[in-house]
């Protein structure tokens, strides 16, 4: 018999990646998600259109004791959704219904642990705004004080699988993922975050794009396989039950992304600065936990990322 796999989330960026793995690993595969992938056919073999803030699609959906549960849905986007505070109530009300009812319903069929899909945004802002200093150290989360309503439910989420660990004797795993791109994410409509934004603008460009504050804030970028095989990897892994960040630690500047993307195009472009949300100062990930749990490494090579990436987004953009 194959072993299963719940994927929730599975028409999203990371969920459809996901899905791809765990069928390459064999896995008999159940997605859910409130739309189909958008940029793919899903690969799972029973895909879900439902809604999981709804406890009833959830107990359908988790009606038995998977091998493997991931949960990845949540109400998301770059920093034009979740740093303008106009999606706030949103964002946190319907990603903290989903994670309610998956808990809820995973512990009473018996899942051994969730896979939770946190993010670099529960970290405090006050150890991100010297670029030279940085802090995302998982241990340097507390006094808690993210930067967006996004982040505060993230961290509220991880404590409630943390408590389900606690007192139900689960074995959840939570990893924070830091800023993850590739190909068959979202480009447009703007919940797109930096990668695809910046490839999508110098894909429809001869001369200028726009650029959101200084293009000076600084951040890291992980490549989609890269994550995916440390999320496997981290689920799987049978001793440590804490938040993990899973991330690069390379940063570059919104300013030299655009200077590689323009590289990757083969395009001179100008960078045009106007105002818009922009985040914290920099931010990185610090990997030496993860390191230390499974030896990981990624490889930061941000040409062979953005290459992927560019180019399929180039195609999306000559399909109209
Ligand atoms: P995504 O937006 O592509 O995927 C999230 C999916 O959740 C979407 O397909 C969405 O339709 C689905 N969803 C939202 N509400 C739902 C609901 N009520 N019922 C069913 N499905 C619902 O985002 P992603 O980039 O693939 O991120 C996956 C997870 O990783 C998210 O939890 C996100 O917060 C986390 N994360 C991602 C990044 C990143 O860089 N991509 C960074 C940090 C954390």
């Amino acid at each position: 018999m194959a072993k299963t796999a719940l994927v929730l989330g599975a028409g999203g960026f990371i969920g459809s990646h996901l899905v791809k793995r765990l069928k390459d690993d064999g896995f008999w595969v159940r997605g859910v998600d409130l739309k189909t992938p958008e940029y793919w056919d899903t690969f799972a073999d029973h895909f879900v259109v439902g809604d999981l803030r709804d406890p009833d699609v959830v107990s359908d959906v988790l009606n038995v004791c998977f091998d493997e549960v991931y949960q990845l849905a949540a109400d998301m986007g770059g920093a034009g959704y979740i740093n303008t505070g106009d999606n706030d109530a949103e964002v946190m009300g319907n990603s903290i219904l989903i994670n309610v009812n998956v808990l809820k319903q995973a512990q009473k069929v018996g899942v051994k642990g969730v896979f939770f899909s946190s993010t670099a945004c529960v970290y405090p802002e006050y150890n991100q705004m010297d670029p030279d200093n940085i802090n995302t150290r998982e241990n340097t989360v507390y006094p808690a004080a993210p930067d967006t309503e996004y982040g505060w439910e993230k961290l509220f989420s991880e404590r409630l699988y943390l408590a389900y660990n606690k007192n139900y004797g689960m074995k959840n795993k939570i990893a924070r993922y830091h800023n993850v791109y590739g190909p068959y994410g979202t480009w447009d409509g703007g919940k797109e975050k930096a990668p695809a934004a910046i490839c999508r603008k110098v894909a429809k460009s001869n001369g200028s794009i726009e650029i959101w504050g200084s293009g000076e804030q600084r951040r890291s970028f992980l490549y989609i396989d890269e994550c995916i095989k440390a999320t496997v990897d981290f689920y799987r892994e049978d001793s440590f039950y804490e938040p993990i960040n899973i991330g690069s630690e390379l940063t570059v500047s919104i300013n030299q992304l655009v200077d590689i993307v323009s590289m990757v195009a083969g395009k001179d472009i100008e960078k045009l600065y106007i105002s818009g949300p922009i985040g914290v100062h920099a931010r990185t990930s610090h990997n030496e936990l993860i390191e230390s749990v499974l030896g990981y490494r990624p490889s930061e090579d941000l040409v062979f990322g953005m290459t992927h990436t560019y180019n399929w987004i180039l195609e999306q953009v000559q399909n109209g």
